[in-house]
């Protein structure tokens, strides 16, 4: 049995924020860690933070304060957010570059890393080796005699007759123990690995989804402040983050040539045979998620055997939306430069023995092999065709440089893209310290929430096309709330 002044469950991005401002405050804190490994999703997956008034951005002459990021993301969210919430997030946001970098992780700032954001002010600050940064951050808090218990999943939060939290239930190496403490900061990320939640709160047919969340992320948060009376009864977001082909048998596959494919304009129809977006919207991952989610969390896109043969053997001078993502990553420069696909035809074989293409010799046993109308599809290609030939797209506006290839030679493909999504977003009800709040709106005493597990108050229907911001909000939660936290402490 341990005893602490606070437990933080979960050592992803908001979690270690708030464990190592409380070591840093000279407080006793046990950091607990489900898996093996420490960093959630904040590590394997992101590569870095959006930030505002930074000393880069400012180094770097960037004209872009902290009200222009706090005006810009209150509008996309339509004032539907905590005000003072995602004011106290961007203010902090400059100073978490330079506690990260005194912790052990450094960040450089690059180019947004979306196509379509290349002319907004640079926000992203990137992550300079992570893998190595992270370990630094959590050997700064075992130095700090920080205690951190891996494979150990906090499940239930322990109070007293008065309700006052005396400790958490931890499941320890498969065996139940107790961590005595005065308070706890749930940090778990949120409900993507749970099948069950995600069904409840999805909108979409779950089949649809393609998670490349943190999977150890099951709600236990949820279900533990729930147990103490949390208001947990909050908008639950899915973070859609643009649109990917997956095999129904082999969840590893990957092609190259299909994956550039999916990230360029072609046509794309929803499941009722019917074209639903400017297809360029894959410049911008976020929309690109949000229409795809919209139009019932799939599409298809088209080919034919014209437009196979071309690709086959031309390159087009379009971009590969993802392109930028790992170029920048890399310091490499874009090739605006798809294709050729020498090997299509295999490809496109593969894909469809993968049980996520089809193709027939004619629109008709197309449409009845994908299971949308002929008659609709036959219409979508006519229009689509004459859209084509007049070289203006009048339905959606897709970009004039997009509107170059009709489909009118059998045989016919058809590429299934699904809705994805890099976690869950929304949660419990938090005030803008992070305590947590019953459903009365009162302060369940010594409990916080952070990063995806409390975000209801930044984020409204769908995640801001500003980069970075799920972790920005992560760390600069995590750190508020150890404040709050080391608060607390100090006055029970
Ligand atoms: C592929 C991918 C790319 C991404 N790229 C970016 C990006 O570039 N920029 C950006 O801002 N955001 C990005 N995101 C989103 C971002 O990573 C998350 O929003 C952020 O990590 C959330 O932080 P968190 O602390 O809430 O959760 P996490 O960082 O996922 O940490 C949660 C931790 O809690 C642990 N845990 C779960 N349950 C328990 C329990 N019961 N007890 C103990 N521990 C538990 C988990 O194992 C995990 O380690 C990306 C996400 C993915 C999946």
């Amino acid at each position: 049995m341990y005893e602490t002044d606070v437990v933080v469950v979960g050592a992803g991005a908001s979690g270690i924020g708030a464990a190592l401002t409380l070591v840093d405050a000279e407080q006793r804190v046990v950091l607990l860690e489900k898996g093996e490994k420490i960093g959630g999703a904040g590590m394997f997956g992101a590569q870095g933070l959006f930030a505002v008034e930074s000393k880069l951005q400012k180094q770097a002459g960037i004209n872009y304060s902290i009200k222009d990021a706090y005006q810009d993301l209150v509008d996309y969210a339509h004032y539907r957010v905590d005000l003072k919430t995602v004011k106290n997030i961007v203010e902090l946001s400059a100073s978490t570059i330079d506690w990260l970098q005194s912790h052990g992780l450094e960040t450089e700032l690059v180019n947004n890393t979306q196509e379509v954001h290349q002319k907004n002010p640079k926000t992203y600050h990137q992550y300079i080796d992570k893998y190595a940064g992270f370990s630094r951050l959590i050997e700064h808090f075992k130095k700090h005699q920080g205690i951190l218990l891996t494979e150990a999943a906090g499940e239930k939060i322990l109070t007293d007759d008065d309700g006052k939290v005396k400790g958490i239930q931890i499941l320890h190496h498969g065996k139940k123990e107790e961590v005595l403490c005065k308070a706890v900061v749930v940090a778990d990320g949120g409900f993507i690995g749970n099948q069950q939640l995600v069904r409840e709160h999805l909108k979409i047919n779950y089949e649809n989804l393609y998670s490349m969340g943190e999977r150890k992320a099951t709600g236990d948060g949820l279900k533990m402040l729930e147990a103490i009376g949390a208001d947990t009864n909050q908008v639950h977001l899915f973070e859609n983050h643009a649109a990917s082909v997956v095999s129904e048998h082999d969840p590893k596959w990957h092609n190259d040539s299909i994956f550039s494919l999916t990230n360029i304009p072609l046509l794309w129809i929803n499941a009722a045979g019917k074209r639903f977006t400017n297809e360029d919207i894959c410049y911008d991952f976020a929309l690109w998620g949000n229409v795809t989610y919209k139009t019932g969390g799939f599409y298809y896109y088209l080919l034919d055997d014209e437009l196979v043969s071309y690709l086959s053997t031309n390159s087009l001078n379009w971009t590969d939306s993802f392109e930028r993502t790992f170029k920048t990553l890399q310091h490499k420069p874009m090739t605006y430069k798809v294709g050729p696909f020498s090997n299509l035809k295999a490809d496109l074989a593969e894909t469809i023995e993968q049980g996520v293409g089809w193709t027939a010799n004619s629109i008709t046993d197309l449409a009845e092999k994908i299971s949308v109308s002929g008659e609709t599809l036959k219409n979508t290609l006519e229009r689509y065709n004459n859209l084509i030939k007049r070289g203006e797209d009048t339905d959606f506006y897709k970009s004039k440089e997009f509107m170059k290839f009709s489909l009118e030679h059998g045989p016919f493909y058809a590429i299934k893209a699904r809705s994805t999504s890099l976690g869950t977003l929304g949660g419990v009800l938090v005030n803008e310290d992070f305590d947590v709040l019953d459903r009365k709106g009162t302060i369940i005493k010594g409990v916080f929430a952070v990063g995806n597990t409390a975000s209801t108050n930044m984020f409204s229907d769908s995640y801001p096309t500003i980069e970075g911001l799920s972790c920005a909000f992560a760390w600069n939660s995590g750190r508020i709330a150890g404040k709050s936290a080391i608060k607390f402490v100090h006055k029970v």
